[in-house]
């Protein structure tokens, strides 16, 4: 990866948050880029390190376990995809921040590995806004009382929801899934105790839209490090899948 290449693409990608955001009358200060890494090599990293892009996301522990040791320091790493209970002592240990936590029993096995680990984990819930049933995430009747599981605990703060809706070419589509995370978000906030100050919601076929909806994170693979394998289309469907696998 070329860093006039990468650095060119980070500034579209910037300029293109910021416009969403004057369209929905908001602060492109709220919203922060995670620059998914998957299926990158440390060298990309540090392009991206270098550009001022210093959010990483990785979709797999270990990928990530084998990555965050070669690549500079002074990353924030953020784990974007579906976690298994039994790597939450390495994402524990990994990780400043975990967007995909999708059930209580995952919340409470953090929690713990954090207590270990020494470390405070802010997280976000993920939520199957669509019922898809490929997806993961937590149904939204079941976040209410995963969010009262939260308060109990010492380690794990929720501080969002996150979401990945059914793809779609159009991502117009993607709108009323983005739309119903950020209801859901208004309705549970009482319930949380906390602010939930974070969306996390858009990647590189529809962030435009999901920051107009109030995304607060947006996590971009392809727009910013270019084709993992195949692109658009494919190269979600390569992301989805990958994702189920681990
Ligand atoms: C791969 C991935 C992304 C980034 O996907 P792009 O379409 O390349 O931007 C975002 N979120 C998750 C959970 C992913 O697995």
């Amino acid at each position: 990866m070329d860093a006039t290449e990468f650095a060119a693409r980070l500034e579209r990608a910037r300029a293109r948050v910021a416009a969403a955001c004057r369209r929905a009358g908001r602060d492109p200060a709220e919203v922060a880029i995670v620059a998914v890494a998957k299926n990158f090599g440390p060298q990309d990293v540090a392009v991206a390190a270098a550009c001022g892009q210093t959010r990483i996301g990785e979709s797999k522990v270990q990928e990530a376990r084998q990555k965050i040791p070669l690549c500079p320091g002074g990353v924030e790493w953020h784990m974007v995809g579906h976690l298994q209970t039994n790597k939450a002592r390495d994402a524990a240990r990994l990780f400043g921040m975990i967007h995909s936590v999708d059930s209580e029993r995952l919340l409470r096995a953090l929690d713990a590995a954090c207590g270990e680990a020494g470390v405070r984990m802010p997280v976000c819930l993920q939520v199957n806004v669509s019922g898809e049933s490929s997806k993961f995430g937590l149904p939204p009747e079941d976040g209410p009382s995963a969010l009262e599981a939260c308060a109990g605990l010492a380690c794990v703060e929720v501080v969002g929801l996150m979401t990945i809706p059914p793809f779609s070419r159009d991502a117009e589509e993607a709108r009323p899934h983005f739309r119903r995370l950020r209801e859901l978000r208004d309705r549970w906030r009482a319930a949380a105790g906390g602010e939930l100050a974070h969306l996390s919601m858009g990647m590189s076929d529809d962030f435009e839209v999901a920051v107009e909806e109030g995304a607060t994170l947006v996590r971009l693979g392809t727009a910013l490090f270019g084709a993992r394998n195949g692109r658009g289309a494919g190269a979600r469907a390569a992301a989805e899948s990958e994702a189920t696998e681990q």
